[in-house]
């Protein structure tokens, strides 16, 4: 099976560079820039602008660069990473649902746990949003993009909010936390669409496959049998699904420390350095209750208690 499409000199200049990865040892054929091996098919690129996709799969492999469709092949589906072999080839272009979660490591606000179904014929829509790397989008950026994902795409958000999070986490660590979040997350929008058409799913690593199993079984939950689920670090680098939960989960977690700095009367901070100590130093001093605000097992709380007794 082969496929031949013919590039424009930038085209053809960009296709080089992005599969040089995957660049074969073999010598080149007269005329060739490249020959590599990707997802079992064999690409040879030409001086000329001819480039040709060898072996079964040729034709999707082809397809996103054929003249007239989007500029750069899908998010994902052809970065190198060391944990993309326990992916499927051809991962990034099937229908996933992706979890992710935000604020973990944040002292004040919730920990947030997004999944979002993004069906093979809406990669596309999706890539055009440009989530690629959700780590880089600003504040602005997050609140623009966020709504067109819940307008659009099969979603549930579980947003543990402090005070219900540290009552939680008298129970179960955070890591539990995250797997019962993840778990419910998907299993929700796994309600809503129809099961067979979700090919897999994609949850962002944050313990081994075993440990989110035990921790759901400690807690009496069912995992998810069907599809399968699987694991990767930086999972938004290998399916948009997780890409577009990581948003959301951001999106909701802005809007939340929003609503809780407005009821602090104060803006709370992210992340879990000085800064946040003096502030919930401050909200202890005025009687706020930090359980409603932070998450009251990170070291902050002490370090916040001792400045307070300064004043
Ligand atoms: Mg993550």
């Amino acid at each position: 099976m082969q496929t031949v499409i013919k590039l424009s000199p930038n085209q053809l200049a960009k296709l080089v560079t992005h599969y040089q990865p995957w660049q074969s040892g073999s010598s080149l054929p007269p005329g060739a820039l490249l020959r590599a091996q990707y997802q079992g098919v064999t690409i040879t690129a030409y001086k000329s602008g001819k480039v040709l996709f060898q072996g079964s799969g040729s034709q999707q492999v082809a397809q996103p660069w054929q003249p007239g469709d989007a500029d750069q092949p899908a998010a994902g589906t052809h970065k190198k990473s060391t944990t993309s072999g326990s992916l499927p080839a051809g991962f990034a272009s099937w229908s996933v649902l992706g979890s992710d979660e935000v604020g973990a490591g944040a002292y004040f606000g919730p920990l947030t746990t997004a999944a979002v179904f993004v069906a093979h014929q809406d990669l596309d829509w999706v890539r055009q949003l440009g989530i690629m790397d959700s780590k880089v989008l600003s504040d602005q950026q997050i609140q623009k993009i966020g709504p067109q994902i819940i307008a659009r795409l099969p979603h549930h958000v579980v947003n543990l909010m402090p005070t219900k999070y540290n009552q939680l986490q008298q129970q179960y660590n955070v890591v539990a936390l995250k797997a019962l979040s993840h778990n419910f997350a998907l299993k929700q929008v796994l309600a809503k669409v129809n099961p067979a058409e979700v090919q897999g799913i994609l949850i962002d690593q944050f313990a081994a496959p075993t440990t989110f199993n035990r921790y759901l079984k400690q807690a009496g939950q069912t995992g998810i049998s069907q599809p399968k689920e699987y694991f990767t670090t930086k999972g938004e680098r290998h399916h948009l699904s997780v890409a577009a939960a990581s948003i959301l989960a951001r999106l909701v977690e802005l809007d939340s420390m929003k609503k809780l700095s407005e009821a602090a009367g104060t803006k709370l901070p992210i992340g879990a350095g000085k800064h946040v100590d003096e502030v919930a130093a401050q909200l202890i001093r005025r009687q706020v209750p930090l359980k409603d605000f932070a998450k009251l097992h990170f070291a902050n709380t002490q370090k916040a208690e001792k400045l307070a007794q300064r004043q």
